[in-house]
């Protein structure tokens, strides 16, 4: 037995086009009613769109290898519709939740409470499981992308995946606000809190003002950092960003000396932190080359491609007393650092509102498009 539904399929990247989306469509989907141990069907009320959904179905760049189609998503919120054999969680039909990544839950990483650094991560999360869901013509479709893929109306979701906020969120508006929660919310605001851990007296600049450098310079911004400079080469991007409290910004269209530049609006001194979302590796270069002695370069921005790499000066690294710190998922354990940030944005010390937008599931490529302008900067897809 089965259900009708409906979810965007990834197809394998038709390279050399790399238009965001080009291979994605909306289509009927069907979706086994026999859970697995372990397993949770979800009737999805939002997903957020994640940059990583982009890099990791083919465009730009992508990953060809991985068993097309499969519906990705790996941000999302919903309501439980069943709950399956050996679900150890405290989980009832009907409750709300908010998707995560998937983690073991018994490696060394996630019994020291660090799930972000689970031995397991890449193929619990990254890798998509075959035949997950059928496709009309019933031939196999893969799924639990993150233990979740969000991008379908009802996903098979893992118990790992799933935080239970029923007493966190009222109502649904909420619940659709706090979708991007799991991933790029999380880990831009724990790239600042839980891995930078900058002070008042730090000069904090934010590489790529998106989604995650936005979130974790509203962290900054709660943190009272003397400076926080907002770096990007969209214009919006970097009003938005001075009016969730950047102090600076750099538009870099058209810098030619980047690294003078990132020293002279920090007085000469360079900043003390640097948090790349960019994944760019010029613009990464030149930060890494202005920061300050004892300063901290916080690794965010992904790129799938094995080929990416910076390289460094030892003897430079080493006379600056310079701390590299890779920070996947903001390093956060999603039951505890969520409903923090569900707080703060009570508090309006976060705000999710001012970056997300929402659109219907069916309109995702003007959401792929506006992310691409600038003129959206967390698309958040209804269902
Ligand atoms: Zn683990
Ligand atoms: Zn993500």
């Amino acid at each position: 037995m089965s259900t009708q539904s409906k979810a965007i399929l990834a197809s394998a990247p038709n390279y050399p086009d790399h238009s965001p989306g080009s291979n994605w469509s909306l289509e009927n989907i069907s979706v086994p009613n026999d859970l697995k141990d372990g397993e949770l069907l979800v009737d999805m009320l939002a997903s957020g769109i994640c940059h990583t959904d982009l890099i990791s179905t083919g465009v730009p760049g992508g990953t060809p290898g991985f068993p097309y189609p499969y519906v990705a998503g790996h941000e999302g919120s919903g309501y439980v519709k069943a709950v399956g054999p050996g679900v150890k969680k405290d989980i009832k039909v009907g409750d709300p939740v908010l998707l995560s990544f998937a983690h073991c839950g018994q490696c060394e990483s996630c019994e020291q409470r660090h799930p972000a650094y689970c031995s397991a991560f890449f193929p619990l999360n990254i890798y998509p499981v075959e035949d997950v869901f059928k496709a009309e013509d019933d031939s196999g479709v893969a799924g639990k992308f993150f233990g979740q893929s969000s991008f379908a109306k009802l996903s098979v979701v893992k118990e790992s995946s799933v935080l239970v906020v029923r007493d966190l969120v009222t109502d649904k508006e909420e619940l659709k606000l706090f979708a991007p929660l799991g991933c790029g919310i999380q880990t831009g605001a724990g790239a600042t809190l839980n891995v930078a851990k900058p002070e008042e007296r730090d000069r904090v600049m934010i590489l790529g003002v998106g989604g995650v450098g936005l979130s974790a310079l509203m962290a900054a911004k709660m943190l009272g950092c003397e400076q926080i400079i907002a770096v990007d080469r969209v214009k919006s991007r970097l009003e938005l960003a001075k009016s969730l409290g950047a102090t600076h910004s750099i538009d870099t269209t058209g810098v030619e000396d980047l690294t003078a530049t990132f020293k002279e609006i920090t007085g000469g001194r360079g900043p003390t932190v640097v948090i790349d979302t960019s994944a760019y590796v010029p613009l990464m270069k030149a930060a890494y080359n202005s920061l300050a002695a004892r300063g901290t370069f916080v690794f965010v921005g992904a790129n799938l491609d094995p080929a990416f790499n910076m390289e460094l000066g030892i003897t430079q690294h080493m006379m600056n007393g310079t701390r590299l710190l890779g920070c996947a998922e903001g390093d956060s354990l999603p039951e505890e650092f969520i409903p923090q940030l569900i707080k703060y944005q009570r508090e309006g010390k976060f705000q999710l509102d001012k970056i997300s937008k929402f659109y219907k599931a069916e309109d995702f490529k003007n959401a792929l498009h506006d992310m691409h302008t600038g003129e959206a900067i967390k698309p958040i897809l209804t269902w």
